[in-house]
């Protein structure tokens, strides 16, 4: 759970302050043990106002993702302890008074000191909107219309996962009145649902959570599933948004009606009673991966035990001593696999298709109490450890998977940079493995590095395969009857209970809600197999509908969904504004602004790793091979797109 400020403890203006230290030497020292050197090195910076800190022989030597001590050598992160404690405990005897803030120059110097490479000046202004260094979230937008223009002005928001419950702080400190409908009982969305044995982020928690949220209490680096609800549900907590939600409640329907410029948002009860919402804006934070995928294997109903999808895990049934088989093996297959390999008498994977995966070490470990300790009371230490997770995953992964034609390999690799990626992913799976050649035959992927979700790993996946209790299956299936799954050489594989660990209808957005436009135009035709949007947030015909994570906003190169929704939600919180300030009725994107980005995501899509024909199965694409669920963008595009809307882009009424 999030820590308070400890009780009597000065509050800092500046949230990222730090609580004043005062702890002993021997305590910080200890606290120190645990700590990113190059990120104390940076904190030490804001206590004294002197850059000596980064311009001495005491540096980063390199950067990697999650690699967090930057390659120095233990000798010099000792030195750099050693300096540190001195210095903070001069701080603490000072009183813990920050002098005047580095200057721009200065931590310009620092941002690039800290990732070892000149950060282009395009990133800086991302960057530090990221970090909130000046504690200001730039990211809130302010209303200026009076009471009553705001009060008319009811928005009905789809869904309290990440992006819906930001949906409602930003409501919220807009003044705007909304509700906020949740299938489900509690807050979360995905990390609600999501409650398989080993389910966990992999993107770092202390960048994966709200920029404008604290991130110290996190105890995993990579935390579980109830830790990340449990952060959700306080988030909750602190900005009151609960009273807003109405829990175990669905959207049936959303039909807009051009006379009043309202939405009628038809709601279902757990009781199963209808009732109506009126809405002049809809968001929608339904999330791209919430309906499961259950694969069309023949006798599938047939299996005489218990069966269920990862996403709907029935903690009911006991796997202690049973057979397991637990057909596919993406994210999700991936993570049970290790967690419930101990349990069972045997465990049987059904994996169509190898996945990539990316050294981690640290994937699985605790975060150590003086990482704690740091985040509390240093001052900034959170801020720049945010931006040592943030940077490596940003845009460079895009260069990994972009098209060279010219590459002569194109079933290997698209480009030479993602074949050194290969080689790399494919010399980390080998060292595993061992002298097991058909193991490493079998889980090598026959697909260019990164051209699915590439996985985090610290080894646990195939350590898993390698049990003797454990089978990999490779082999089609060729049906289910009542004692298990049969592949198509006709091989047996007898169950006690089936995992389906298949995925999700990713590219059926909203549905299965009637979402009723102008003229009554369905969303669902509109869309059929390819769904697009403005931004991936707002469709021509259906005014005053924003969508979050919706057609071409899912992030396959890095950043993290969190950070795409802090932009999409400020984009709306503008479009909102420009209504409620304009006293207009309606917004929605002009057609040939739609299709103009429509057509350039396509274009930039069919320029990726992600869409090359040798990937045949990947819920990143359609029916048709096509790719309607990913941004091919660079985040710092993104970032800009959406700092606020272009009322040219709109017909606004
Ligand atoms: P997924 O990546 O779509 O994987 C589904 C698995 O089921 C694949 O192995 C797939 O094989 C297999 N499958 C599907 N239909 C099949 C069929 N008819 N016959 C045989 N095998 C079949 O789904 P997921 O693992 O639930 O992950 C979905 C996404 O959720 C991830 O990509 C990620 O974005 C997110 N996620 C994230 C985390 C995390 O943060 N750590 C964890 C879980 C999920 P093919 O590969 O051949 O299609």
């Amino acid at each position: 759970m999030m820590p308070a400020t400890p009780a009597g403890a000065a509050q800092p203006a500046n949230p990222h302050a730090g609580i004043a230290i005062t702890d002993d030497d021997a305590t910080i020292a200890a606290a120190l043990a645990d700590v990113s050197v190059p990120t104390l090195l940076l904190s030490l910076v804001h206590m004294t106002g002197d850059p000596q800190y980064v311009r001495g022989a005491l540096r980063p030597q390199g950067l990697f993702l999650n690699e967090v001590q930057g390659f120095m050598s233990p000798d010099d992160q000792a030195e750099a302890r050693r300096i540190a404690l001195d210095v903070i405990c001069r701080f603490r005897d000072a009183g813990s008074v920050l002098p005047p803030p580095p200057a721009p120059e200065l931590i310009r110097e620092m941002i690039s000191w800290l990732v070892c490479e000149d950060v282009p000046d395009e990133y800086v202004p991302m960057m530090l909107e990221e970090m909130e260094l000046d504690g200001a979230d730039a990211r809130k937008v302010a209303f200026a219309a009076p009471a009553a223009a705001r009060d008319d002005f009811p928005v009905v928001v789809i869904g309290c996962g990440q992006s819906g419950l930001l949906a409602g702080i930003r409501l919220r400190e807009a003044g705007l009145p909304f509700t906020i409908v949740e299938k489900n009982p509690g807050v979360g969305g995905t990390w609600w649902e999501n409650s398989y044995p080993g389910c966990r982020v992999d993107v770092g928690n202390h960048f994966y959570c709200y920029s404008f949220e604290p991130s110290d209490h996190w105890t995993e680096f990579f935390a579980q599933q109830p830790e990340i609800q449990a952060y959700f549900a306080e988030v909750m907590r602190r900005h009151e948004i609960e009273p807003h939600v109405r829990w175990n409640t669905e959207v049936v329907s959303a039909v807009w009606d051009d006379a009043s410029a309202r939405w009628d948002v038809t709601v279902r009860a757990a009781d199963g009673t209808e009732s109506v919402l009126p809405a002049r804006a809809v968001i929608s934070a339904v999330g791209q991966l919430n309906r499961p995928s259950l694969p069309d294997i023949a006798g599938r109903d047939r299996f005489a035990g218990p069966s269920f999808h990862s996403a709907q895990w029935d903690h009911s049934v006991d796997l202690h001593g049973k057979r397991v088989a637990m057909i596919g093996a993406g994210a999700s297959g991936f993570q049970i696999a290790p967690a419930i390999a101990d349990e069972v008498a045997h465990l049987t994977v059904f994996q169509r298709t190898a996945q990539w995966m990316f050294p981690n070490p640290n994937y699985h470990e605790r975060v150590g109490p003086g990482v704690q300790w740091a985040l509390r009371h240093l001052p900034f230490y959170g801020r720049w450890y945010r931006f040592l997770l943030f940077w490596p995953g940003c845009d460079g992964g895009l260069a990994a998977a972009r098209v060279d034609p010219a590459w002569p390999h194109p079933e290997r690799a698209v480009s030479e940079t993602n074949d050194i990626t290969r080689e790399i992913f494919t010399a980390w799976i080998a060292e595993q493995v061992g002298d097991d050649p058909e193991l490493l035959a079998k889980v090598v992927p026959d697909y260019p590095a990164t051209g699915k979700r590439t996985l985090q790993d610290n080894g646990s996946w195939l350590q898993t395969l390698r049990r003797d209790d454990v089978d990999l299956v490779r082999e089609g299936i060729d049906h289910i009857d009542e004692r298990g799954v049969v592949t198509v050489s006709g091989e047996r594989h007898d169950a006690d209970v089936i995992v389906y660990a298949t995925g999700f209808q990713a590219n059926k957005f909203l549905w299965p809600m009637e979402i009723r436009g102008r003229g009554g135009v369905r969303l669902a035709e509109q869309w059929g197999d390819e769904p697009s949007a403005y931004l991936g947030i707002t469709v021509p015909n259906f005014p005053n509908l924003f969508c979050m994570y919706g057609p071409g906003t899912n992030l396959a190169h890095g950043g993290s969904l969190i950070f795409h929704s802090e932009c999409q939600m400020r984009y709306i919180s503008g479009c909102l504004k420009l209504l409620v300030e304009g006293g207009r009725r309606s917004l929605e994107p002009r057609r040939e602004v739609h299709d103009d980005y429509d057509a350039r995501t396509q274009r930039e899509l069919e320029g990726l790793v992600w869409s090359q024909p040798s990937i045949r199965h990947s819920w990143f694409k359609n029916a048709a091979g096509r790719i309607r669920v990913l941004s091919p963008w660079r985040l710092v595009d993104y970032w800009a797109w959406t700092r606020e809307p272009n009322p040219d882009d709109f017909v606004v009424d």
